[in-house]
């Protein structure tokens, strides 16, 4: 099919399927899955292959179906009414505050499965952030990378290893489009060129719309460059440092060109973690040439730039061999008309030279506005950069803390939110952040919320099976493979889940510290117990790797009988399933080490309590009714973390979340789990979306930087 091919009547279905608007308006995703159900299934969700594959015939079929294009007609009035911007949040609250778009650079955005250029939280927040954008109404421009092979599937093999598979993205049905597009094809054509070291990179441009926004997506892959630069850019997170400068450079740089190229005048630019930060580079380098001294645009570019840092340990920052750094970009730092030394000192930390750039450093001095992710990892942050600013308390340290949230159109289950809506009022899509919705949420009948939660985990289980019939059937898994997906699972039993990116920090094996009280817990005649784990490992990551092995070998031990399962390829899609479907959702990290997290905050929103190390977000999220706590408080130093923290798990499981959970009445209904249900919602929602993040940002730090330039 081709966009002639569309029937007029529904012509601007072409339209509907390459503005991502449609993967948070549970209305639009009905429109396609109406046009053709099984297509739509095959596709992954993906309208523009679904378009792509549709005989002509039954396009026409439903161009002629009344039911069809009356609700054809209600989706492209409601996506008209959002796209003019008149009444949006943003507009009303603050008109005229921002003279021009809000520039956001991000290593990864997790839009939608379509498209796999991410991989874990940080692109998950990227891609929640820019939809509320456009839900508010803030002007805004992403700039990232269009990765042809994204990041990888993991399968796990018969052994309990995981594999690394790539698949490299088709453009013809990818929903994005080039800026420059080669003629006669779908292939972006180079639009700009950077310096790497000493030789000319070509880059081209794709954009990808998303509401009212538009997202930017570099990509190397185009013609005129060398065969290995064209390389440079089709994975996400290249394990090669030398690669990985690379493509920070093209990010940065060439992120401000292509802005420029495309006539975009941002009036707040802002860095989403260290690896963005040579965009500020160009900045100063661009007023340097048009007359300033170094020292004045250094100020200036400072004055309106946002920093968020992610990353609350040392190792975890991205940083470089300066002899690197100083191989790419000794041509570089005499347009901003310094010299090596003071070039390398932009990314030291302490003054001292230990032979590394840290571009977690360079962002730090080169934007005047700087945040970390939570309450907690503000103060970690502020501890581990103090010697940045000496003399300065470290209470006083300049960066303040804006907490992470999750996009609610995006997470909350279908079921869900429309219970929300029945029972909250119509509006409460429009201000759950705002209301009190205590007094509502308790008139939700008990029996009906529950109802709601079984069929979540019936879908979750269903789902689980069917993957495992697949592998089965399709891949020739083992039996033991086929039990470690799932397959006796038991929509009866208390589910808890583990999802998380593989990573020692995260104590994936801290629930099995004492196998045979777990065992105890897990096999109970009368109460048993389940636990789903998901997650990859970093393929460079040797360490994880031999963790989830570990894992993936006591989930299938015989003794806990099958109720040990462990979902492959955790990506955005089983995410859904995941955090809409357990019973408890379960978060062990080594204390001060989660910046924040933002799964527990998903399923939060469909009715799952979290159960977790009072780290990260839950630091301020726990109030004593709406969870659990494993083990002491940072404040209180355990020297046994492991042992104390599963101890404190497991007395919680059987004394606490166990007896609640099975406690019901004659018709099977859990009063007190469903109570517990509806103070997570009360208490966690309004305050950690990205509705409440996003407006702090913009009044925050986005209005103040945009006005320090008039
Ligand atoms: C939400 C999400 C994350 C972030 O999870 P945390 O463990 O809370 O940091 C990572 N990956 C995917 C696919 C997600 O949806």
């Amino acid at each position: 099919m081709t966009k002639a091919d569309l029937p007029e009547r529904i012509g601007r279905l072409d339209e509907l399927a390459h503005n991502l608007w449609w993967s948070w308006h549970p209305q639009a995703r009905d429109l396609f899955r109406a046009l053709d159900y099984p297509l739509w299934r095959l596709s992954g969700h993906n309208p523009v292959k679904q378009l792509h594959e549709m005989s002509s015939h039954k396009l026409q079929a439903a161009a002629t179906d009344s039911d069809f294009l009356s609700l054809y007609d209600s989706v492209m009035s409601a996506f008209d009414a959002e796209m003019s911007n008149g009444h949006s949040w943003f507009a009303i609250r603050h008109p005229e505050a921002l003279h021009g778009p809000a520039a956001f650079f991000s290593m990864e955005f997790a839009i939608h499965n379509s498209l796999p250029i991410y991989a874990g939280g940080l692109g998950v927040l990227a891609g929640d952030m820019c939809k509320e954008a456009s839900d508010l109404g803030l002007p805004l421009v992403g700039v990232g990378f269009m990765y042809p092979q994204g990041y990888f599937h993991q399968h796990i093999s018969a052994e309990g290893w995981q594999e690394e598979v790539y698949e490299q993205l088709d453009f013809d049905e990818a929903p994005i489009n080039p800026i420059n597009p080669i003629p006669r094809s779908r292939w972006c054509g180079p639009m700009l060129q950077i310096e790497l070291g000493d030789r000319p990179l070509h880059v081209g441009v794709w954009q990808m719309r998303l509401g009212r926004e538009n997202l930017y997506l570099l990509c190397c892959d185009v013609e005129g460059n060398a065969e290995q630069d064209q390389q440079l850019c089709a994975r996400l997170y290249s394990a090669d440092r030398e690669q990985r400068l690379q493509q920070e450079i093209v990010l940065g740089i060439g992120g401000v060109r292509a802005l420029r190229a495309l006539g975009i005048r941002p009036s707040v630019w802002h860095a989403n973690e260290g690896h963005t930060a040579f965009m500020m580079l160009e900045r100063i380098r661009e007023e340097v040439e048009q007359g300033a001294t170094f020292a004045q645009a250094l100020e200036s570019i400072q004055a309106t730039t946002v920093f968020t840092t992610h990353t609350p340990v040392a190792a975890g920052h991205d940083i470089f061999p300066a002899p690197l750094v100083e191989r790419y970009l000794h041509n570089y730092w005499e347009s901003l008309g310094i010299g090596r030394e003071e070039f390398l000192e932009l990314g030291r930390q302490d003054g001292t030279d230990d032979g590394t750039f840290n571009m977690s450093v360079l962002a730090l001095k080169t934007a005047g506005h700087r945040n970390s992710v939570s309450q907690l990892h503000g103060r970690v942050t502020r501890r581990m950069w103090q010697g940045l600013w000496p003399g300065v308390e470290e209470a006083e340290t300049p960066i303040s803390h804006i907490t992470n949230g999750i996009h609610v159109p995006t997470w909350a289950a279908r079921e869900m939110s429309r219970l929300y809506e029945q029972h909250l009022g119509p509006d409460v899509s429009e201000r759950y952040d705002e209301a009190d919705l205590s007094e509502r949420l308790m008139n939700i009948p008990d029996e009906e919320l529950w109802s709601v939660h079984q069929t979540l985990k019936r879908k979750l289980i269903g789902a689980m099976i069917e993957r495992a019939r697949q592998c089965s059937t399709e891949r020739d898994c083992t039996a033991r493979q086929v039990l470690a997906m799932g397959a006796l699972l038991d929509p009866n039993a208390l589910t808890i889940g583990f999802v998380r990116r593989f990573a020692a920090y995260k104590r994936p094996g801290l629930i099995f510290h004492d196998v045979e009280r777990l065992k105890r817990i897990v096999t109970d005649r009368w109460h048993p117990v389940q636990i789903v784990f998901a997650g990859k490992s970093h393929p460079a990551d040797l360490p994880s790797k031999e963790l989830l092995h570990d894992v993936y070998a006591l989930a299938t031990d015989r003794g806990f009988e099958g109720r040990i399962a462990f979902v492959e390829d955790y990506d955005m899609h089983i995410a859904h399933y995941l955090v809409q479907g357990v019973d408890v959702w379960l978060n062990t990290p080594r204390r001060l080490y989660e910046a924040c997290g933002t799964s527990g905050m998903k399923a939060a929103l469909n009715g799952v309590p979290h159960l977790s190390v009072r780290d990260g977000w839950w630091y301020e999220g726990y109030n004593g009714a709406n969870g659990w706590a494993i083990g002491v408080d940072v404040e209180a130093h355990d020297p046994d973390e492991d042992g104390a923290d599963a101890a404190s798990l497991y007395r919680l499981l059987e004394e606490q979340i166990v007896p609640l959970y099975y406690r019901r009445d004659r018709a099977g209904v859990p009063h007190g789990w469903v109570r517990m249900i509806k103070e997570v919602i009360r208490s966690i929602v309004p305050f950690f979306c990205t509705r409440r993040m996003l407006k702090e940002y913009i009044e925050k730090m986005y209005i103040p930087a945009a006005q320090s330039r008039e």
